[in-house]
């Protein structure tokens, strides 16, 4: 049997893409491996959120050339956000001629047709050209190769219509489209019966889930009716927009059993002036008080974020207004970056650029005044006990299980007996730390 291997950089989103096209090999008798040295197609699934991972893609694809010399049948293949970017696939070809095929993140579903034309022998190329009225569908009904586990992605809403300036997503994803509500109730059902106690529903901005189906119905409506679906204990999502986070889905969440508590709300920037020059379309008091109201609906809910360093024309005031956001609004974590200028987004030819050397140090005071925030909130679990649902074992200790909190904290605990993947156990907290706490098993 012929195998295939996906390397996959970047999101969730991309991770779910790597699902379905890993679904369309198995549909073509492919099996996948582990070891590309192994594997007789080989796709890299690529991001161009920041220029790192870009680097990273040109680097391993150009090593595969003595593997493509060694076997001329070695089909090699780029796909996601980096071969959709305006004037990559030219880029490719160029630079790297062994490449036989290159698609976008909207011809996913033209795989099988694609392949046909590398079995004869041609390079097939094909990416969107960016008029979403033709391409910008959405393709129901694709074979999903889901890894097995206790939570399973699934899409709600494709692209993004904010344009903040320094995001490429929107020139690489097109505009927003949301599924059909039934569509997602069917999957999320499906998965129940498949053993999937979590979902995670995924979007580039979830909270504009709707807009686009005119008939009335939004985010709020669908998690109202994915509210207890048989089978799955837990439902995340991921990634939501502060302007568009409505009182309605605070309420939503408020009152659902099966919503977690947990709140990952993007706020870049604590600088008035760097937000609006981001286009992010709020204020940080507007922002404040949004985590005030989610504080006040649902006590005990955890809100993480995403922070960026060095964006055009930031100074240290703005970098110090940022800094104190963070010590107000006391996040349980953050993931941050320094900023990364992307082709073809308006921030990358704003004026002003931050030097490197400036970001380094900004990244590092802003990573440190958040991980003593991280630990002294993560402290308070300190005796606690919590409910945990069982991801497997341990990725760092092979005699622990592991599992999250419905805030979404990573715990690890001893083996016990009684308890596997999938199980939902009650775990008392025994030590606690930044990124992991430990606990131990109290209640099967
Ligand atoms: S909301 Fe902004 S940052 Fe997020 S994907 Fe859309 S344009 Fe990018």
């Amino acid at each position: 049997m012929r195998k295939y291997h996906i390397h996959t950089f970047g999101c969730q989103m991309n991770e779910h893409d790597s699902e379905i096209i890993g679904g369309i090999l198995e549909q073509r008798g492919f099996q996948a491996t582990d070891s590309p040295d192994d594997a007789d197609i080989i796709i890299f699934n690529t991001c161009c959120v920041r220029e790192n991972p870009e680097r990273k893609v040109y680097g391993r694809v150009a090593e595969l050339k003595t593997l493509k010399i060694e076997n001329p049948d070695l089909i090699i293949g780029i796909s996601g956000c980096m071969a959709q970017q305006p004037g990559e696939a030219e880029r490719i070809a160029k630079r790297l001629p062994h490449v036989d095929l290159v698609f976008g993140t909207m011809n996913i579903h033209e795989l099988p047709e694609l392949l046909d034309q590398v079995e004869a022998g041609h390079k097939a190329y094909r990416v969107w050209e960016g008029d979403p009225e033709r391409d910008g569908g959405i393709i129901e009904g694709l074979p999903i190769r889901r890894v097995p586990g206790v939570s399973a992605w699934v899409s709600i809403i494709y692209g993004c219509n904010n344009f903040c300036s320094y995001c490429i997503v929107p020139h690489v994803r097109g505009r927003e489209r949301s599924r059909r509500f039934e569509e997602i109730i069917d999957e999320v059902k499906r998965l129940g019966q498949e053993g999937f106690g979590e979902v995670v529903l995924l979007g580039q901005n979830v909270n504009a889930y709707g807009r686009d189906l005119k008939d009335g119905r939004d985010f709020a409506d669908l998690l109202h009716a994915l509210d207890e679906t048989p089978g799955i204990s837990r439902i995340r999502y991921l990634t939501s927009h502060p302007r568009d986070f409505t009182d309605k889905l605070i309420c939503e969440i408020a009152s659902s059993e099966t919503v977690c508590e947990h709140f990952h709300l993007p706020l870049q920037a604590g600088s008035n002036r760097v937000l609006a020059r981001m286009n992010r379309g709020y204020t940080i008091e507007r922002y404040m008080d949004l985590v005030r109201r989610i504080r006040q609906a649902v006590p005990g809910c955890s809100i993480t974020t995403d922070l960026i360093v060095g964006f055009p024309g930031e100074d240290d005031d703005d970098f110090a207004k940022t800094l104190r956001a963070v010590e107000e609004i006391r996040f349980d974590s953050a993931f941050t970056f320094v900023y990364s200028p992307r082709r073809g987004t308006v921030a990358a030819s704003m004026p002003n650029q931050v030097p490197c050397e400036v970001k380094s140090q900004r990244i590092q005071q802003l990573i440190s005044v958040q991980t003593e925030i991280t630990e002294q909130i993560n402290r308070t679990l300190q005796g606690e006990v919590q409910e945990v649902l069982v991801e497997g074992m341990s990725k760092t200790n092979p005699s622990m299980l592991s599992g999250r909190t419905r805030t979404n904290k990573l715990v690890i605990f001893p083996l016990h007996p009684e308890v596997s993947k999938g199980s939902l156990v009650k775990v008392k907290i025994t030590e606690t730390r930044a990124w992991t706490q430990i606990g131990e098993v109290v209640l099967v």
